[in-house]
């Protein structure tokens, strides 16, 4: 008898057809790689995989963690006999301390003499009678469901072993994108949410040098690193920006300093991108949230992009997004209070609704692609 992680992939996964063996393989090295350095062991039985490990819980905290999975259960692997399974059927039913159970049965090895059916009446038979009277049978609304698998061996566990791990598909089947990440609420969980869909994430950070402190960049490092813990490796650009900010508060009207901010923030993103063969561009601006997320606002600055641009919150209310950034472990150091460079310069009355025209018209006056490309060139890289 032992106990294994049974590792449960996302259904989408066996909807990829012929490319069903690439998303496997890739989900499964990301599995490895999670667990290279403690002591563990991938068994098959049947085409389900099981995690074997002496350190079932660090293993369980790392790969709830893996995305293209969306449940672990902690199952116990018995002989695939009728002792040994109805056996350690009623030891599980009774450490539920449950007043009702339901049994359901999956036999995957059409060599074990019973169906599934029979199985479950048998095990519900000898439940019963192993609880004399404790406990009754309820299949609709059980308290305990018993589930039983039959394979090569048999695998027994309840709905209290279930653990719900984060889902998506398989980190790096999707292509790439230049995460522009703030030390905001909302870009965390845009980089997250992409890198969910199989998207490998790059990120880049505009640090506008004094007037945005080390410690605001602390803080975007800290966020590229709890978002590494999902992903592996991720590597965060450090753009200095201030030289950027300070020439278009100097040439251009107050009134459109953050519109003409964002579009420099795209070309740089685009242009990193482009230098780091990344193929898109994710942010995490949500429609009409801030004077600079409008409709206007948004195909202002998807004008300087030469690329797709992604931004995955934009349906999303702010309180879903905070939501989320709890439940990934990002918010309590994205409300950290340091200041950010878009907040350093904010004119007192920001254009809502900017016209394309005025906004080329207005930045004309600057030396962009010098601008653009000191900023690359001065861009330092962290790796996480
Ligand atoms: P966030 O919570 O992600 O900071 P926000 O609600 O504060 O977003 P804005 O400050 O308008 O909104 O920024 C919109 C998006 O632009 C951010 O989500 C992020 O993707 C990008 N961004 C803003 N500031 C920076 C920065 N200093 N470095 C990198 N990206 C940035
Ligand atoms: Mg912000």
């Amino acid at each position: 008898m032992k106990k294994l992680i049974l590792v449960k992939y996302a259904p989408e996964i066996f909807l990829k057809g012929l490319n069903k063996n690439k998303f496997e393989n890739k989900l499964r090295g990301n599995i490895e790689k999670k667990l290279k350095d403690i002591d563990y062991k991938i068994i098959t039985d049947q085409g389900r995989w099981f995690i074997e490990s002496e350190n079932l819980e660090v293993a369980i905290d790392r790969v709830k963690r893996v995305f293209g999975i969306k449940e672990l259960v902690l199952v116990t692997q018995v002989e695939a006999t009728p002792e040994a399974i109805y056996e350690e059927a009623l030891n599980k039913v009774k450490a539920s301390n449950a007043k009702t159970f339901k049994v359901e049965t999956n036999r995957a090895n059409k060599k074990y003499p019973k169906n599934s059916m029979e199985v479950s009446r048998e095990i519900g038979g000898y439940v019963l009678k192993g609880m004399a009277g404790g406990i009754s049978v309820d299949v609709r609304n059980p308290e305990c469901l018993l589930k039983v698998e039959i394979r090569e061996f048999g695998y027994v566990w309840t709905n209290k072993d279930i653990i719900k791990a984060v889902g998506g598909l398989p980190y790096g089947m999707n292509g790439s994108t230049m995460l522009m990440l703030s030390g905001g609420i909302d870009s965390p969980v845009a980089g997250y949410l992409m890198a969910r869909r199989g998207v490998e994430l790059n990120c880049v950070y505009y640090h506008s040098h004094p007037y945005t402190s080390e410690r605001a960049k602390d803080k975007v490092k800290e966020l590229a690193k709890i978002l590494a813990g999902y992903t592996g490796k991720v590597n965060l650009n450090v753009v200095p920006f201030t030289e950027i900010q300070m020439a278009i508060i100097e040439k251009c009207k107050e009134d459109e300093l953050t519109i003409i901010m964002r579009r420099f923030m795209m070309r740089v993103a685009c242009k990193l991108a482009e230098k780091h063969k990344v193929q898109s561009v994710s942010t995490g601006e949500s429609i009409g949230q801030v004077a600079s997320q409008t409709m206007e606002g948004l195909i202002v600055s998807t004008d300087c992009a030469d690329r797709p641009i992604f931004r995955p919150l934009v349906t999303m209310d702010k309180e879903d997004i905070m939501d989320i950034a709890r439940e990934i472990g990002t918010y309590e150091t994205s409300i950290l209070p340091y200041e950010d460079c878009c907040t350093i310069f904010v004119p007192k009355h920001p254009k809502t609704k900017p016209r394309l025209d005025d906004m080329r018209k207005s930045e004309s006056v600057l030396d962009i692609d010098a601008l653009v490309d000191k900023a690359i060139e001065e861009t330092e890289v962290f790796v996480f």
